[in-house]
């Protein structure tokens, strides 16, 4: 079965005469008739009334960090539960994520089927407290997320939403109870740029963002700098200004490195140097603290103290290490506030050991090019519960205790491996012969790859895979 058969009904929904209901959720605002779907394709009028395709309907889960999700001011290094969905209220030309975003591009072998307690069940068993909501968008799963993130919630669980936030005030509204931080994909000042490269509109993101900022939530903003067309001084101007105007010069904000996707492959990677001016003229502007994203080697990574310039937490790509920061969130050495959130202490979430047992087979990945991250995703295939491992190999001969997770009869778990330094040569996973396991490169942070490394093999340059346009077409949108 398809997985856009089944459905469940929407919440904002407008019902119109004839059967024709109009969708509040995106400020699109479809207007849709019986039996055809929203812009979105994963939203659609079902005899008169709006209803959910994508209900309960994911990418494979993911344990990452909140790095990941472009968080640098929440919980450092804390591991997060990434949930993506199907569809998109946008259709961004460089869209990383394309394969999940565009629903008409959707294959049935990459959709899983959770229910809200499988999602809150899965963080606590493997010691996560935050759950992100995330990859192709949110915003699109609104009835699911609701469902979840309040069951997370009563659990003591963090919900954080990492979103280009094209959403309307009601559906933010029905948000703000259980959503604790919100990642948002600032694109652009520019509402050219908005209506062409995004098929979005600037004005509700900016009204968003200070819908969730006024509420006192945990906001970070990041831009994506494209090479060419937006990586700029006057783009990082504009959005410093914007930042400075409407919030906070403490919103922690990214200019974030692209890479050539989707339908803007003839191009390169940002240049570095134009991130670096970029962070530089956010602070010279009297932003706090800006940060280069999907740039590994640098030290504009990490967090400095604004007083006395002690190094308060040390990143690298998605890894985070606190090094100078009291429990209040402030600079250890002279006390200055520098707008951290932080977590209890959690020493149960990870066991690790020095050696694993004998017999298992070990598969390992060398990071090469642009690509220092992947997806292990397991699935244990008995009818015990088993135990897989996995470290880090180190150039110079630095050995690491393995890390263990624990997978259920019947589990299937995804997590990601990260390089964690310039020394780290790449992963390796130890399993039982009852595991089988598949490894993905992912390209950039909150990139959700669906082709695995055994079923095309290493890709030996920073692009990823050339689009493969589907010919399946779903219903024409009103
Ligand atoms: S794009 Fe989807 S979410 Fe947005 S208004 Fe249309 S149907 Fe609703």
């Amino acid at each position: 079965m398809n997985w856009n058969q089944t459905f469940h009904p929407a919440r904002l929904e407008e019902r119109l005469e004839n059967n024709v209901v109009r969708c509040h959720l995106s400020p699109r605002n479809c207007r849709i008739r019986d039996g055809q779907h929203g812009f979105c394709g994963v939203r659609a009028n079902r005899g008169g009334r709006l209803v959910s395709l994508n209900y309960g309907k994911s990418v494979h889960a993911t344990e990452e960090t909140i790095e990941t999700e472009a968080v640098n001011h929440f919980g450092p290094g804390e591991r997060i539960l990434s949930m993506g969905n199907i569809g998109c209220m946008m259709n961004c030309s460089y869209c990383h994520n394309w394969k999940t975003s565009q629903a008409r591009y959707v294959s049935d072998k990459d959709v899983y089927y959770y229910s809200p307690e499988d999602v809150v069940d899965m963080a606590i068993r493997h010691g996560i407290r935050v759950i992100s909501w995330t990859y192709n968008d949110p915003v699109v799963w609104h009835e699911f997320i609701l469902d979840t993130a309040k069951l997370a919630q009563e659990q003591g669980l963090i919900n954080l939403y990492k979103s280009a936030f094209y959403i309307t005030e009601e559906a933010i509204g029905e948000l703000l109870p259980v959503i604790d931080i919100f990642s948002i994909s600032l694109k652009s000042m520019d509402p050219e740029y908005y209506r062409k490269i995004t098929k979005g509109r600037l004005e509700p993101v900016l009204d968003g963002i200070k819908q969730v900022y006024k509420a006192g939530k945990h906001v970070e903003l990041s831009t994506l700098m494209i090479t060419d067309i937006s990586d700029n001084e006057k783009s990082a101007r504009d959005v410093a200004e914007w930042i400075l105007e409407e919030l906070d010069p403490n919103i922690p904000t990214h200019f974030v490195r692209f890479h050539p996707d989707y339908k803007m492959r003839d191009t390169v990677r940002t240049p570095i140097p134009r991130l670096m001016r970029a962070r530089e003229v956010g602070l010279e502007m009297g932003l706090e603290h800006v940060y280069l994203g999907n740039v590994y080697d640098t030290k504009w990574s990490n967090t400095y103290c604004n007083g006395c310039s002690a190094e308060l937490v040390t990143r690298y790509g998605l890894n985070a290490r606190i090094t100078g920061l009291d429990p209040r969130g402030h600079c250890s050495g002279c006390g200055r506030d520098a707008h951290f959130k932080l977590l209890p202490k959690h020493e149960s979430a990870i066991t690790t050991i020095d050696e694993p047992l004998d017999g298992l087979e070990v598969k390992s990945l060398e990071w090469h090019g642009d690509i220092r991250s992947a997806h292990a995703q397991l699935l244990n295939k008995s009818s015990e519960t088993v135990s897989i491992y996995h470290r880090r190999r180190h150039s110079d001969c630095e050995v690491e205790p393995w890390k263990v997770i624990n997978l259920l009869p019947s589990e299937s778990y995804r997590f990601i491996l990260a390089k964690g330094s310039a020394t780290e040569i790449g992963p390796e996973v130890a399993m039982p012969a009852v595991v089988t396991s598949n490894l993905h490169e992912v390209f950039d942070r909150a990139h959700f790859p669906t082709i695995s490394i055994e079923e095309e093999g290493i890709q030996m340059n920073d692009i990823s895979p050339l689009p493969i346009f589907s010919t399946r077409t779903l219903p024409v949108v009103s």
